[in-house]
């Protein structure tokens, strides 16, 4: 099927729901959603356009280093057919199946994203299903309004539908570096250096507990004298306490990891044993795997008293040292993942007030998998709480406890309702904070 049949399918899913006054969302039938499955899940009620089709790299231009694909690409493939260019998308999240088109509708973090962002900071093109069912072209000339409002709308403006962006040259294998702190102040000074001193590829950090900070420093490069994997017997993240450099192909990093979905495989001890790797490895290892599991698991979440917290949250680069202390003190799980980010330019859906606060430098830490059972205290609320009070922005990928007057001090109102009225004026897709607060 043609890229402009396809569009006119969902085009005219779209209008027919409109009609019946239903709301829709996106669903696609391959691959796993890498929204938060929670129970008894209130989010994801409207009638579901099927966007399965639409996952086909369409054009890569080598010379001006251009890509042109559809939103359901996944990196994996996506990573897989740059490289056979000799470039990469600026921003690759690290799970396989993430998808272009969630992505920027959603959130992406790298180590790329000390010099560019997110991954739709490289986007030079959307087009888009509109909630009238028309097709619409958005770029920062056209519909520049459109364009900014697309990242982080999570299916609330409108569907995308094709999505052109830009490359970076790359080589086929990394360098890895790790550097080791053993207190805060040292390891962010040491990530600031490298950030200004972009005399590296890729920046991260992996604080495996209060006295063990690594700093992760990645450089591409064509002539390694080894060649590591962690796809199978071996753990990426465990690695990285004890090795002191480290070599990967360029795919392989830019999904390392995929395997135990950052470190999740550890709800379950097991999976991180040497013979049962060996022996069931292949068919439960990688993140696409791991979170089929979970939602397989879904109905047994009723039993625990809340889901584990499994978030991004952005802190102003100020206040990362605050935020670490706290965490520390207050939160202590480990490891917790560490991404300085730059934001190119403010982002629209974020309110002036709250933009001045968070500047344009900002570390993205990420939770992944802490146990929330204490009845006194909500792990999630609790992170929440902090990242509001240090001036920062939690992702709304898994549970929200927001009041309305909160939310709407970090989120700008306006300029969501502007989008709306351009790209959804009848509603046929959820309204935005409704959609973040249906969590039962
Ligand atoms: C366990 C876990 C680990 C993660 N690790 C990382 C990581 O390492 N790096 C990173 O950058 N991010 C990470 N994320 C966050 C992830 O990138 C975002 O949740 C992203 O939005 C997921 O995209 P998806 O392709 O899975 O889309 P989905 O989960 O299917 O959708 C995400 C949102 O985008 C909307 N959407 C999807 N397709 C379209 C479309 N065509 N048009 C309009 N809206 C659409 C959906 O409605 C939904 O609100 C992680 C998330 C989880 C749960």
């Amino acid at each position: 099927m043609t890229h402009e049949a396809k569009v006119e399918a969902v085009a005219r899913a779209v209008r027919e729901a409109a009609a019946a006054g239903v709301q829709v969302r996106p669903f696609k039938r391959r691959g796993v959603s890498h929204v938060v499955p929670l129970p008894k899940d209130g989010r994801f009620t409207q009638r579901p356009v099927d966007v399965t089709d639409l996952d086909r790299v369409l054009e890569i231009d080598r010379d001006a280093r251009t890509c042109v694909a559809e939103p359901g690409v996944p990196f994996s493939r996506l990573v897989t057919e740059t490289l056979a260019n000799g470039l990469l998308p600026t921003v690759v999240p690290e799970l396989e199946g993430i998808t272009i088109g969630g992505a920027v509708a959603g959130c992406s973090v790298e180590g790329m994203s000390y010099k560019y962002g997110g991954f739709h900071d490289s986007a030079i093109e959307y087009e888009v299903v509109t909630g009238e069912g028309d097709v619409l072209a958005c770029s920062p000339d056209r519909e520049p309004h459109a364009f900014g409002m697309m990242h982080g709308s999570y299916g609330t403006l409108a569907l995308l539908t094709r999505l052109k962006f830009r490359l970076v040259p790359a080589k086929p294998f990394v360098k890895l570096e790790y550097r080791r702190y053993d207190c805060v102040e040292a390891f962010h000074a040491a990530m600031l250096e490298r950030c200004r001193a972009d005399d590296f590829d890729f920046v991260d950090g992996i604080i495996h507990g209060p006295r063990e900070h690594v700093l992760c420093l990645g450089r591409f490069t064509d002539a390694p004298p080894y060649v590591s994997t962690y796809r199978w017997l071996k753990v990426f993240y465990k690695s990285t306490r004890v090795r002191t450099e480290d070599y990967l192909t360029t795919h392989e990093y830019c999904f390392r990891y995929d395997t135990e979905c950052h470190w999740l495989t550890r709800t379950f001890p097991p999976l991180e044993w040497w013979p049962v790797r060996l022996l069931v490895g292949k068919w439960v290892l990688g993140s696409t795997n791991v979170i089929r599991t979970y939602k397989r698991l879904e109905p047994l979440f009723g039993l625990k008293r809340r889901p584990d917290v499994v978030c991004d949250v952005f802190i102003p680069d100020g206040r990362f040292e605050d935020f670490c202390r706290w965490y520390e003190r207050d939160y202590d799980f480990w490891p917790l993942w560490v991404v300085p980010y730059r934001i190119p330019k403010p982002y629209p859906w974020v309110s002036p007030g709250w933009a001045k606060g968070l500047g344009d430098f900002v570390i993205d830490c990420a939770v992944y998998g802490k146990p929330n059972e204490d009845p006194a205290v909500d792990a999630s609320e609790q992170l929440e709480r902090k990242t509001f009070e240090l001036g920062g922005i939690k992702t709304l990928i898994s549970r929200n406890h927001y009041t309305p007057e909160a939310f709407w001090q970090v989120y700008d109102r306006a300029a969501l309702e502007d989008a709306k009225r351009r790209l959804d004026p009848r509603g046929a897709f959820p309204d935005f904070f409704t959609q973040f607060h249906r969590v039962g």
